[in-house]
Order: C-alpha cells, then structure tokens, then sequence
C-alpha cells in the first residue's frame, strides 16, 4: 500500500511517522519547513515565549519571596533567539525521524493533476490513498486599516525587534490572550477588543468570566463587545477604533495584533477542481477523516472541525486506521485544550451550558486554589476547577448518562494544562465521580483540586 500525505504538520508528520512503522510507503509532501504551523510559527515559538512571560513574573514577585537584590535587565533579542533556538532543536528531531526508510519527503507545493495523482514541480505522484493535512491560515478583518503595513498576525509578532509600549489585540480568543499574556509580562501595555459578549467564546461561561477578571488584574484592558471598525496609521502608532454599546471609541497603540481567529488553508491546492466538497469551514469529512472521495482524507486544522495540534494527530490516527483496516474506538469529541496564558485555563468535555442546551440535566461541582495547599506554597491561589457531572434526571427528564458520570472540566489556575488531562483520562473512560472519588492524590499536589471539587 502506498500513500501521499500532503502538509508536514502534526497532522501530516505524525500520520506518516505512524504510517511507516506499519510498514506502509509514504510520499510526504511539504511546502515550507517541517513541524507546520505548530512547531515554526504556532504551539512552540509562543510557549517559548510563555517560558519567559513566567521568568520575568518570577523576578517582579520575587521581594515577597525574600530575595533582596532585584536588579536586572531584560534583552528582548535573546528572548526571540532563544525562541528560534528552541523550535530548530525541534524541527531537527523531527527532520531526523522523518529520515525513515518508508518514508520520501518531497519539499514543494503540491497540487492535484487529478484525483489520484498529485503534482510537485511538474513530478507527478500516484497513490492508493491521499491524505491533505494542509492547516490554516491566519483570517483577517474586512474592515478600513486591516492591510496596512504593521497590523501583526500571529506569526509576524513572534519576530518582532522591540517590546511595544502599548499593544492592542483584536480578538479574546486562545491566541489572542496568550500573547495579551505575553506582552503583559514582558511591559507592554495590553488592550483587547473581543466582538463577543464573553472571551474564549468556546470555553465554559464561568471559565471565560473568572479569567477575564484575572487577567485584568494584571492590568490587561479587555473590552468585550467591542466590534472593530477600522484601524489607521499616524507617525508610527495606531488608532483602531471600535464600537461599543453604541459607543464610538478608539484605542491607541504602537503594533496591533490581528487575532480572528484562523480559517482553513482553502487556497493551498486546487481542492475543489477535483470535486473535493468543501464548506465555509474546510474540507467536508466523516467522522472516520474521508472525504466524499472516499480513497482521499483530510485531517488536521484544514477540515476545519477543532483547530489543535493534537486534534490534527489523533484524526490523522482515525485516518489511518480506517485505512488499513484497523478497529479504533479513538473518541475525538473528548478534545482537551488549553490557554496558555497566566494563569493558563483548560478544558475537557462538555460545558455547563451546552448541557443545558441538549436538556441534560447536570450537577456542577467546584473547588478553588486558594484552598489547595500547593498552590499556597507557590503563591499562586487565583483560579478554579468545574467539574461537570450529569444528575439524577427529574420527573419528565432524561438523560443519554448515569446519574454521577464525569462531563466535562473546566479550570484556571496554575498548571491547568496539566491537571485537564487527569479528567480527560476520567472522561474518556466514563468514569462516575464515586470511582474517581478512590483514586488516591499525591498531597500536596495542584491536582488535588479536582479531589476537592469532587469531595464538596
Ligand atoms: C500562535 C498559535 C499558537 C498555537 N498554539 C497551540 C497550542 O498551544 N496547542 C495546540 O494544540 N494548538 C495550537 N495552535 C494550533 C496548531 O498550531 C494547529 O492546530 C496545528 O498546527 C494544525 O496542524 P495541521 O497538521 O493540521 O496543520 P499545520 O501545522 O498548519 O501544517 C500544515 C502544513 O501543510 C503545508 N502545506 C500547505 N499547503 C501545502 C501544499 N499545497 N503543498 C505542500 N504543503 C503544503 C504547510 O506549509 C504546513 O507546513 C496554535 C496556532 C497558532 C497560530
């Protein structure tokens, strides 16, 4: 069997890497350096960023820790070396794994002669099965001031050559509050505009409320529902002007961030002249990766259902499986994700409100750090953890779940990153909260907190 898988992301690497250790033949296909969007431009360089976001917050907290020497200073070129030091280290590892026998990594733009053959500088590649992990692209807004010159994507900001006085992102989703996070340790004066009525409009109500106080105690500026207009440019710094409950008003900055959100690499490759069906969101698929070409799948951020790194892993599993014949009872509606700003937030499973809107009928039980000794000892107690569990249906109700099974969880908090994936595990086995109630926790440990939210 052979197959083209087309985009080296952590769709497309990892499919391959998998594909090659059962013994299929694989042609790789990718335009840029390999690792994607992830490892070059998205998940890596910004985590690298968060790593000194957390050392220079150490430093400023560090008098109450007793350290009496607080001198020191901040080099913001070695911040963008080390970040570039960092993602190479990686994408050499992942150069050297793609480096397997079955493997033929092909650098260039692929394109479809047809629906079996794939063209690269005129070299022209069949297969049994073709796999597009292709990603996404940053969106835009289609406002007045949105092309001019300086208005920063997620990947020019991560290159830029000084720390901004004032930042102003426009957009309070994932990738929007991360660098809002960023910028705000390193000194930036940071405002975000979000169109809708909360941040992080995906995640649980609750979530997004507490989290929005949270960063703006550490002076972050959040306007929601604040829908931005146009952007225009003077000497150097930026009025973007936005509306507000019926209110003009106008930020001023010195680079913007343009942080919509991201929408499928539609343009890469001559989908639809293949008769690939696509939609507003991307390549239309089933819940096995295929597209209505059955011999041709699309995985990762370019089918456009969860834009995540590991999303675009496990459906590139899902595909390959299905495949090669293999069972896999994979369940990719149990997606955790997580914010990585400070505090990070996280989140697994089905929020509160969705509940409400299928009529399930839940129990929502809660814990917060400033009780978890652990989190005491570090000094960082802002946060909490939500654990969504389903309830004893009441006359006239149903429910799909037994009364006690865990939902979902929802927190912020130090290392919730981390924590998420206890309740991933416990969701993804349909755990009920009395068994999870027996699962001993080391003391004292941040992940105590789902004990206790478990034991209020
Ligand atoms: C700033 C930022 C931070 C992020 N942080 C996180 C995070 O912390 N955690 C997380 O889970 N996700 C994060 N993401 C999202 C994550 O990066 C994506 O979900 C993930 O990279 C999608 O993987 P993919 O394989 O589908 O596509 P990509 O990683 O986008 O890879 C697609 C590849 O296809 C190649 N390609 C496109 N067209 C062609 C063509 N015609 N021929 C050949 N090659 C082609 C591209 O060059 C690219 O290398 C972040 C994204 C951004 C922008």
């Amino acid at each position: 069997m052979k197959i083209i898988i087309i985009g080296a992301g952590p769709g497309g690497y990892e499919t391959a890497l998998l594909a090659a250790k059962r013994g299929v033949e694989v042609t790789l296909v990718e335009a840029g350096p390999v690792g994607g969007t992830c490892l070059n431009e998205g998940c890596i360089p910004t985590k690298a960023f968060c790593k000194n976001a957390e050392v220079l917050d150490g430093l400023r907290e560090a008098a109450a820790f007793g350290v009496t020497d607080l001198s020191y200073g901040f080099d913001f070129k070695t911040v963008v070396d080390r970040k570039n030091a960092v993602v190479e280290q990686l994408r050499g590892g992942v150069e050297g794994l793609l480096g397997h026998k079955l493997i033929s990594l092909v650098h260039g733009k692929a394109s479809f002669k047809d629906e079996h053959t794939v063209v690269v500088d005129s070299v022209e590649y069949t297969a049994d099965y073709i796999i597009i992990a292709t990603g996404s692209v940053s969106a835009s807004l289609p406002i007045p001031g949105a092309e001019l010159p300086g208005i920063l994507t997620s990947k020019e900001i991560l290159d830029i050559e000084q720390i901004p006085q004032r930042l102003c992102v426009i957009g309070g989703g994932v990738i929007g509050l991360e660098f809002a996070s960023i910028f705000r340790s390193f000194g930036s004066e940071v405002t975000v505009l979000e169109y809708c009525k909360d941040i992080l409009p995906r995640f649980d109500t609750d979530l997004a409320k507490r989290l929005k106080q949270s960063l703006g105690k550490r002076g972050i500026d959040i306007q929601t529902q604040a829908q931005v207009t146009s952007i225009s440019e003077s000497e150097g710094s930026y009025t973007v002007s936005f509306t507000r409950k019926g209110k003009e008003e106008t930020v001023v900055a010195d680079k913007v961030l343009m942080a919509v959100g991201r929408r499928a690499n539609l343009d890469s490759m001559n989908y639809e002249e293949i008769g690939l069906e696509c939609t507003r969101r991307g390549i239309a698929v089933n819940e096995k990766m295929q597209t209505n070409l059955p011999h041709i799948y699309a995985i990762g951020d370019i089918n456009g259902l969860m834009m995540l790194a590991h999303a675009a892993t496990f459906q590139g599993i899902v595909a390959l499986d299905h495949i090669m014949g293999v069972e896999n009872n994979i369940d990719l509606s149990v997606m955790p994700a997580a914010v990585f700003t400070s505090p990070e937030a996280a989140s697994v499973g089905m929020t509160e409100d969705e509940c409400k809107e299928k009529g399930i009928p839940v129990k929502c039980l809660k814990s917060f750090f400033r009780a978890n000794g652990k989190a005491v000892t570090m000094g960082e107690t802002d946060g909490f953890c939500k654990i969504v569990t389903a309830a004893e249906p009441k006359d006239g109700q149903d429910s799909p779940y037994a009364a006690g099974r865990i939902l979902g969880c929802h927190l912020f908090g130090p290392h919730a990153s981390d924590i998420v994936q206890e309740a991933c595990a416990m969701i993804t086995n349909k755990t009920t909260i009395e068994n999870f109630r027996r699962i001993i926790h080391t003391h004292p440990t941040l992940t105590e907190v789902l004990q206790s939210a478990l034991f209020e």
